[in-house]
């Protein structure tokens, strides 16, 4: 099976094409490389001791990804490509909706044109906001808080619609809960382009003195210790759930949505506790101002996945911890520039 997979060289992709490569699917990977290093996918291919094809298109780029599509017959397509980060979104709007809508848009046309019908979608727990009820379930209504979960969200609309137009397409859009950890390895991980907004590539840089402290962002929640609580997904067991969903597309099952998330929250002094008994360093740290715009608790309802896709996450906190450890120790600076 050929699995074209957009955004691949970043975190959650180069994961997944690491998987896809062991179970024996061939792959491409289309990415323009605005947040990521090609190296990973070197790494990749290295861990699998397999080859991928590399085509570093924009999906903004409609003839040369025609090209990508006139070159190979594709089976089905893994997106993730986008631009992810709630607060720069803020600041830069428009710069969201036209990669992340019309990037979406402009490959929806290709698949089209070609023929391919089956889509797995990276979405976000971030379409849903403040939720009234945790855990959360895919029902639950949708307030998406910025502009990139609204282009999350109006994605998730576009393929909805899309798929009542033609109902020949089958598509399966996943929001991921918190993605944290690394290949086992050491050698892939997350690897953030400047100060990280994410909580724990900021504990790890913290851990090895790349970041000085680590600034807890309000310690007056309504929550057990007062600080935000997250479900905590490890990156290979989102992996694992790209090849479910590519699975459950041969079912041919329509539009469908599933959550992918532990059905556990830990807070952000719970995760420091567990990164300092796993690397033995002590992560310093700061109560500051509440970030504009966090929630206080936030953790999934995962159990249509597991129902229909037969997924569950099967990885700890400690796992996690001690991945992502193990990642910033060999890679003290993340992934030489290539
Ligand atoms: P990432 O930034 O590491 O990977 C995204 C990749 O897409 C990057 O390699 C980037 O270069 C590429 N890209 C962006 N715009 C492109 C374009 N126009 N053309 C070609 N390539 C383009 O991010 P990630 O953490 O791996 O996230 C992957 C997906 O998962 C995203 O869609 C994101 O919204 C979603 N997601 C991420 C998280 C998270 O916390 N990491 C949580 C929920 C959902
Ligand atoms: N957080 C923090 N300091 C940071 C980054 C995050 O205290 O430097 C907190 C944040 O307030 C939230 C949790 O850690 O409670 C997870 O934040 P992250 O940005 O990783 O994920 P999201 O808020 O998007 O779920």
């Amino acid at each position: 099976m050929n699995v074209l997979v957009t955004g691949g060289a970043g975190y959650i992709g180069s994961h997944t094409c690491l998987e896809l490569l062991q179970a024996g699917y061939e792959i491409t990977v289309v990415d323009n490389l605005v947040n990521s290093n090609v190296e990973s996918l070197r790494r990749v291919q290295e861990l699998a001791g397999k080859s991928l094809i590399f085509e570093q298109v924009d999906l903004l780029d409609h003839s040369a990804l025609e090209q990508v599509f006139r070159r190979q017959r594709f089976d089905a397509v893994i997106h993730f490509a986008a631009l992810k980060a709630p607060a720069e979104s803020v600041a830069r709007p428009l710069a969201y909706y036209h990669n992340n809508l019309t990037g979406t848009l402009i490959l929806l046309e290709r698949m089209a044109q070609f023929g391919v019908k089956d889509l797995v979608y990276s979405s976000s727990a971030a379409v849903y906001g403040d939720a009234e009820r945790v855990p959360v379930s895919e029902d639950a209504p949708c307030k998406p808080p910025n502009p990139y979960a609204r282009t999350k969200w109006m994605c998730e609309m576009i393929l909805q619609d899309v798929h009542a137009a033609d109902p020949q397409w089958n598509i399966i859009v996943l929001r991921y809960f918190n993605p944290v950890g690394a290949h086992p390895s050491g050698r892939i991980g997350e690897n953030p382009l400047g100060i990280p907004n994410n909580v724990m590539p900021v504990i790890s840089q913290t851990a090895i003195g790349r970041l000085p402290e680590l600034k807890i962002f309000g310690n007056d929640y309504p929550t057990p210790d007062g600080t935000g609580v997250r479900d905590y997904i490890h990156v290979l067991d989102l992996a694992q759930g790209h090849l479910k969903a590519l699975e459950k597309l041969s079912t041919r099952p329509g539009f469908e949505i599933y959550n992918l998330g532990n059905h556990r929250g830990y807070s952000v002094l719970e995760l420091v506790a567990a990164f300092e008994r796993v690397s033995g360093r002590k992560i310093p740290y700061r109560f500051v101002e509440r970030r504009p715009g966090d929630i206080a608790i936030s953790f999934a309802d995962a159990a249509k996945a597991n129902r229909e896709l037969g997924w569950r996450g099967e990885r700890d906190l400690e796992q996690m911890c001690a991945d992502v450890w193990r990642w910033q120790l060999n890679n003290p600076e993340g992934y030489p520039e290539a």
